[in-house]
C-alpha cells in the first residue's frame, strides 16, 4: 500500500514526472510544473551569490518523496483510497518542517514546491530546520468528521516511517487545524508508544500547542508590513488593503490591519468576495464568517451586512482592485502573465506560497509594483512552530507576550537584513530573499563536503 520512494527512485521518478523524458534537466520545465517556476527563482538568485556548484545542485532536487495510498472506511460502510504525500526536500540546516495541505488540487508536484519553498523559509530566518511539505488530495468539505479523522490516522500510519521530532515535523496548511494536528500527534503517539508532542505543531493548547501559534503567520506578516510600509511612505490611515483568501492567515492578517487603523476595503474566500470603498468592519466579517463557515453569507440580507454597504466581487476582481496593498493569503499561482498586467496594487504581501509566478514577477517589477515575497512573509508560522517544538522538547511553555516578542524581533531583523540585500545588490525583493536563504544553505552545505574539499 505505501511506496516509499528512496531518494534515487524519488528524483528519478519526480524527473520523468516533470520532463515526460529522461536525460533533460527538469528546470526546463514540464509545462505547468509549479516546482520547475520555484526552481525558476533559484536559477536567478544564483546569479547573485558565489556559493558552490554542488550546493546549487543539491537544491535543484527534493531530497525524497512519498507517495501513499490512504484506505477510509466511510460512514456508509464504502471503501475509499485517498492519495497522499510528504516531501523532504533538503535537510542538511536540520530536521525538516512544513504543512500539511487538504485539497483537491494536491498533486506531489505541488507538494515538491511547498517544499521547496519552506527549504528557502526555514533558511531566511535562521531556524534549524530544512524544508519539508505534505498533502492528500481530497475535498474536505465532503467529508464528515468522523472520516476526516480516520483519514487523518490512516495518513499518519502511512508515513509514520518518513516523521519524528528529530526527522520531519508537521503542521498545519490550508484546510487543517489545531484538531487535525492534535489527531495526527495522537496517532503518532500511539504508534511509537510514548507521548511525541514535537512531532507535530500547530496543536491544540492542551496537548502542547504553542500560545500564538494560529495568529503566527498573520502577526509575522504584520511584523513585516509595519517594518517596510511607513519607509514606503504608507501610514495605516491612508493605505487601502485588499485580502484573497479568509481562513487562518488570510482573516487574521485582514484583523491586525483594520486593527492598526488600516483600510481594508475587500476580502474573499472560494466563493467569491466583498467590497466596500469606505472600508470593511473586519471583526464583523469574521464573526459571519466563523459562524456560517461561508464569507458568502456576508452577502446576505441581515444584521451586520446591513450595516455596511458593500458589493460582492469576483476573486479575479479582488486582484485587480485599485488599492494600495494586496495580500493573496489563498493559494498559489493567483498572479500570472495574464492577469499581472491589470494589477493595480502598489504592493503584494505574499502570505499565500506562491501566488505570484515567475512570469507575473518580470511583468510586476517592470510595472514597478514592489513584491514581498512569501518565503520571509508567511515565515511567521513556522517559526512560531519552531517556538512550539523548543516547548515541546524542553518540557516548558511560553507565555504568549514571549512567543509574540520573539517572532517580532526574528521577523522583523530579516525583513531588515533582506532590505539591506536588496538595497546593496540592486535587486528585488524576492531575489534578496533567496540570496539571504542561500548563504545559509550554502554554509550547512559546504559543512558537509564539496568537490572543492576532496579535489584539493
Ligand atoms: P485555510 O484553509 O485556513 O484558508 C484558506 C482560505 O483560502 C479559505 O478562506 C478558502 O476559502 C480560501 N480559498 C481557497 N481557494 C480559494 C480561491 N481559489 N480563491 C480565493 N480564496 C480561496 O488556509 P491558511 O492556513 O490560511 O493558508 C492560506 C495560505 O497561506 C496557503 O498558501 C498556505 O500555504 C499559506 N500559509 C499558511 C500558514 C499557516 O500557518 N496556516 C503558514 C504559511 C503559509
Amino acid at each position: 500500500m505505501v511506496n516509499l520512494l528512496s531518494n534515487a527512485a524519488a528524483d528519478s521518478a519526480t524527473h520523468a514526472a516533470l520532463n515526460g523524458s529522461a536525460g533533460r534537466s527538469f528546470l526546463d520545465g514540464a509545462a505547468h510544473s509549479t516546482l520547475s517556476d520555484a526552481n525558476r527563482r533559484l536559477e536567478k538568485a544564483l546569479r547573485y551569490v558565489s556559493i558552490n556548484e554542488d550546493v546549487a545542485e543539491r537544491l535543484r532536487y527534493p531530497k525524497s518523496s512519498l507517495v501513499v495510498s490512504i484506505p477510509v472506511r466511510m460512514d456508509d460502510g464504502s471503501l475509499r483510497i485517498f492519495q497522499g504525500y510528504r516531501v523532504r526536500y533538503d535537510d542538511s540546516r536540520g530536521p525538516t518542517k512544513g504543512g500539511v495541505r487538504y485539497h483537491p488540487g494536491v498533486t506531489l508536484d505541488e507538494v515538491q514546491s511547498l517544499a521547496f519553498w519552506m527549504t528557502f523559509k526555514c533558511a531566511v530566518l535562521n531556524l534549524p530546520f530544512g524544508g519539508a511539505k505534505g498533502g492528500i488530495t481530497l475535498n474536505p468539505k465532503e467529508l464528515s468528521k468522523f472520516e476526516l479523522e480516520r483519514l487523518t490516522r490512516g495518513y499518519v500510519d502511512a508515513i509514520a516511517d518518513f516523521i519524528g521530532p528529530d526527522i520531519d515535523i508537521p503542521a498545519p496548511d490550508v484546510y487543517t487545524n489545531p484538531m487535525v494536528m492534535g489527531w495526527m500527534m495522537d496517532q503518532y503517539s500511539i504508534i511509537q508508544r510514548k507521548i511525541t508532542p514535537a512531532v507535530v505543531t500547530g496543536k491544540p493548547i492542551t496537548m502542547g500547542g504553542s500560545q500564538g501559534r494560529e495568529s503566527a503567520t498573520a502577526m509575522g506578516a504584520f511584523f513585516v508590513m509595519q517594518t517596510v510600509l511607513p519607509r514606503l511612505g504608507k501610514s495605516p490611515e491612508n493605505t487601502t488593503v485588499a485580502v484573497q483568501g479568509f481562513g487562518n492567515a488570510g482573516s487574521i492578517i485582514a484583523e491586525l490591519l483594520y486593527k492598526a487603523g488600516y483600510k481594508v476595503v475587500a476580502v474573499s474566500d472560494s466563493q467569491g468576495g466583498v467590497y466596500a470603498s469606505q472600508g470593511l468592519d473586519i471583526p464583523s466579517v469574521r464573526q459571519i464568517k466563523e459562524s456560517s463557515r461561508r464569507l458568502k453569507a456576508v452577502y446576505c440580507e441581515g444584521s451586520v451586512c446591513n450595516d455596511q454597504e458593500h458589493s460582492t466581487i469576483t476573486n479575479e476582481q479582488l486582484l485587480e482592485l485599485d488599492v494600495d496593498v494586496l495580500v493573496p493569503a489563498a493559494l498559489e499561482n493567483q498572479i500570472t502573465a495574464e492577469n499581472a498586467g491589470r494589477i493595480q496594487a502598489r504592493y503584494i504581501f505574499e502570505v499565500a506560497n506562491g501566488p505570484v509566478t515567475s512570469d507575473a514577477d518580470a511583468i510586476l517589477e517592470n510595472r514597478g509594483i514592489q513584491v514581498f515575497p512569501d518565503i520571509l512573509v508567511n515565515a511567521g508560522g513556522v517559526t512560531v512552530s519552531y517556538f512550539e517544538w523548543v516547548q515541546n522538547r524542553n518540557g516548558f511553555y511560553w507565555s504568549a507576550d514571549k512567543v509574540n516578542h520573539r517572532l517580532e524581533f526574528a521577523m522583523k531583523q530579516e525583513t531588515e537584513h533582506i532590505w539591506a540585500i536588496a538595497q546593496e545588490q540592486d535587486i528585488d525583493l524576492r531575489t534578496a530573499a533567496y540570496v539571504h536563504a542561500l548563504n545559509r544553505l550554502d554554509d550547512a552545505i559546504r559543512a558537509k563536503g564539496t568537490r572543492d574539499f576532496y579535489v584539493s
